[in-house]
């Protein structure tokens, strides 16, 4: 039975990617010895790192004066690198769902926040639109897509102060207007690669400018002045990200992959809304075409625990929703094929045929 990984993260990835990558560990580029023993500052490795960041800027685009590094530590360990790096006094935040909520906390030990909007008093169901960014903030932070949510800012904002965005669970399933933002970062674990690895693109110019002292490692100017070599990076996911934006590329880049998104998640949505059983979570026009959050409508909440047994029988892994919102999710990032999405909408009519 074909199994469909419709797990929020780690989450699935290439075929392409998986294959490589596994031929990569056994015999990397042919040289006998694996991805896994030869040295980061080897030529064989550079040129790994090289294309991966060639091709992450060429196929967001990214205009002249913007870095790509990629680190250690998460998306994590970004709620903290962005305020250490950017904020000297005040920074807004828009409060969009648990990680915005973690990105925000760990701002405060650094100055000022202001929380602009929230919506967590209706479970995070929608993105506030009504908010305004003070003027004398150093930077704005939003998260596009909120992961546990369904929700996403689809849309490239404008803003007063540089614009700070966590594209951890969207980061290439659309074009982005990159000269829009400040900062964008993220962990690798959806769209792009096996956990170990965050991206950040950043535009240099913003840096330099906080008094406080950095600790090195925690400095983007560090990692940006060593091409993300200042210590020993995450080789396996890096080359694993390489072969992602590899795929990407030869699928016809990034609208084209947003084009296949939407579609994807119309096939599923639509089902959701003609649905007798389901109801979706997130508020219509907030929806996120990575995660889709659904539930039994009240009158059959007692036929939830059967409909994930009856849809893992039949091969959908991972659509448990998670554990703040109950229900279902099918996380449906890049890699998901059209086919995947299907069978999981065929199991969802079966099971309303029958139930
Ligand atoms: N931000 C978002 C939007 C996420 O979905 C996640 C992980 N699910 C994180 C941040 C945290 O990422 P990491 O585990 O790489 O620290």
């Amino acid at each position: 039975m074909k199994i469909y990984n419709f797990s929020a993260g780690p989450s699935i990835l290439p075929q392409s990617t998986i294959e490589n990558t596994a031929e990569a560990v056994k015999n990397f580029n042919g040289i006998g010895l694996s991805i896994l023993e030869i040295s980061h500052r080897s030529k064989e490795f550079q040129a790994v790192i090289d294309e991966a960041v060639s091709l992450f800027k060429e196929l967001l685009e990214i205009p002249q004066g913007y870095s790509v590094l990629f680190l250690g530590g998460g998306a994590s360990m970004q709620f903290c690198m962005v305020p250490y790096n950017l904020m000297e006094k005040k920074a807004a935040y828009l409060n969009t769902g648990t990680w915005a909520s973690k990105a925000l906390k760990e701002a405060k030990l650094f100055g000022e926040v202001v929380e602009v909007a929230s919506s967590k008093e209706s479970l995070f169901n929608y993105i506030p639109k009504d908010y305004t960014v003070p003027a004398d903030a150093d930077y704005f932070h939003i998260t596009t897509n909120n992961t546990i949510y369904g929700t996403e800012i689809r849309k490239d904002i404008d803003s007063p102060v540089p614009l700070v965005a966590d594209m951890s669970s969207d980061i290439f399933s659309r074009p982005v207007d990159v000269s829009k933002y400040g900062l964008i970062y993220g962990g690798a674990q959806k769209n792009l690669a096996p956990a170990g690895v965050a991206f950040v693109v950043v535009k240099e110019d913003l840096l330099g400018k906080v008094t406080r002292p950095i600790p090195t490692m925690l400095d983007y100017r560090t990692h940006i002045k060593e091409g993300s070599m200042f210590n020993t990076p995450p080789v396996l996911p890096i080359y694993s990200a390489m072969e992602t934006l590899r795929w990407l590329k030869g699928l016809g880049g990034l609208a084209a992959m947003e084009k296949i998104n939407i579609e994807k998640a119309a096939l599923l949505y639509d089902a959701i809304d003609s649905s007798r059983l389901f109801v979706g979570t997130a508020k219509e026009e907030d929806r996120s075409i990575m995660n889709v959050c659904f539930v039994m409508k009240e009158e059959y909440k007692e036929l939830e625990a059967e409909f994930l047994k009856f849809a893992t029988e039949r091969g959908m892994s991972g659509i448990k929703g998670h554990r703040s919102i109950g229900g279902f999710r099918a996380s449906i990032y890049n890699a998901m094929p059209k086919s995947g999405v299907q069978a999981l909408v065929d199991c969802m009519k079966e099971f309303e045929r029958t139930h």
